[in-house]
This record gives C-alpha cells, structure tokens and sequence, in this order.
C-alpha cells in the first residue's frame, strides 16, 4: 500500500479552541486524500484493514474489526449461516 505523491502546496494554521489543532490547507482534493491516505497507513493507531466480505480498503481503531461496515458483517453473518445450514442438510 505504500506509493510516492506529490504536493504542490500545503498549507496549515494552528487553532486554539478547546484544544490545539492543525487546520490544514490543501490546494486540491487530490492532494486531500494522498496526505489523509498517508497518515492513514503510517498511524500506528489506526489499522488498514480489507474488508472480509466486499474487499474494500477501510480504517479501524478495531485490530479485530474484518469488515468495512455493518451492513459487511451482516451479509457475511447471513452467508455463513446458509453454508452452515446447507451443510447441515447434506448429512
Ligand atoms: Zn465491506
């Protein structure tokens, strides 16, 4: 997942409301989602995950979250329910 990107600019100012934050200033969406790609896949924090059931890329707090979405686990819940039962049957 790794790959190089190129900025034209970036610009950034600190807030101070309840707490100090970076307010950052990009000069296109492309270049919004590279850098939020890039601090999504080096945060430690943050886990990059593909989803079980549809394949996609998606980030997670949860080192044991295996799909993207509710709607994932469920749809994966249902199918594995069906192979359990279809198996059953066979017997
Ligand atoms: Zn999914």
């Amino acid at each position: 997942m790794a790959g190089s990107f190129h900025a034209e600019k970036i610009g950034f100012t600190i807030n101070q409301l309840d707490k100090t934050m970076i307010a950052w200033q990009f000069d296109s969406l492309k270049t919004t989602i590279e850098t939020i790609y890039a601090f999504a896949v080096t945060d430690e924090t943050a886990l990059v995950s593909r989803c079980q059931h549809c394949n996609n890329v998606f980030i997670s707090n949860n080192p044991r979250a295996k799909y993207c979405s509710t709607s994932c686990r469920n749809c994966a819940n249902v199918q594995r329910s069906r192979e359990r039962k279809a198996k059953k049957e066979e017997e």
